[in-house]
């Protein structure tokens, strides 16, 4: 089977989040796509992260809004400790799935610093890796980089899925100042969000 991988903090999953694990489904025919919040981001470190519990009730809530797909919210990494690395998810996902194909998704940003990762030539191996925009003159990036990657072994599929300019933290910052977010996160992590006081303030992070 095609398998998406797609990791990210999710602090919290939004509707850029939700798009592109639709469009990638959808244009490369993934018979499903587990959906890995972090425990420790390898990449960053925001500055009020949700409790785990938290974040991966909202990509459930999420996922309900892809009902043609088939969402498996995974805590492979929520049950590992130390750092996420994407090098050491996937050869565990490679033991469980042995029959899969993986594909990882990422957004730009990502894409353009994989070949930095912890042991980036692991991910080559394993997985094809997926990008679309998130800025303007993101495709011709892509586009360039993915010629860097394939040169290092790496497969790669660069699709121009127009992008949502929404970020986790543009969302965080919204509800700290108890604005609405609405079109910003799926209707149902909207009300989470707000029914349980998530951003508002530093001691609801830690629940
Ligand atoms: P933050 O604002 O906290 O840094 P984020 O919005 O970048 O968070 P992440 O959870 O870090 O969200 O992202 C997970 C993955 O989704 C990354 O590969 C990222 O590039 C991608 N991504 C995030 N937002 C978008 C978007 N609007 N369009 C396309 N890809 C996105």
């Amino acid at each position: 089977m095609r398998t998406g991988v797609y990791g990210g903090t999710f602090n919290p999953i939004h509707r850029g989040h939700v798009h592109i694990l639709g469009e990638f489904a959808r244009r490369l025919g993934l018979g499903r796509v587990l959906l890995i919040p972090t425990g420790i981001p390898p990449h960053k470190r925001p500055q009020s992260l949700a409790s785990s519990a938290r974040r991966v009730e909202m990509c459930r809530l999420a996922a309900q809004e892809l009902p043609e797909i088939q969402v498996v919210v995974s805590r492979i990494e929520l049950e590992r400790p130390g750092k996420s690395f994407t090098s050491v998810t996937l050869s565990q996902l490679s033991g469980l799935y042995p029959a899969d194909d993986f594909f990882l998704l990422m957004g730009e940003d990502m894409f353009l610093t994989v070949d930095n990762w912890h042991n980036a030539a692991t991910i080559f191996r394993l997985a094809s890796l997926c990008a679309s925009p998130r800025s303007q003159a993101g495709l011709e990036r892509l586009r360039a980089k993915k010629r860097e990657l394939e040169a290092l072994g790496a497969r790669c599929f660069v699709e121009d899925i127009p992008f949502w300019d929404v970020s986790s933290t543009m969302v965080r910052e919204l509800a700290a100042k108890q604005k609405p977010l609405k079109g910003l996160v799926p209707e149902k992590v909207a009300e989470y969000i707000e029914k349980n006081g998530i951003y508002r303030e530093a001691q609801n992070n830690d629940l």
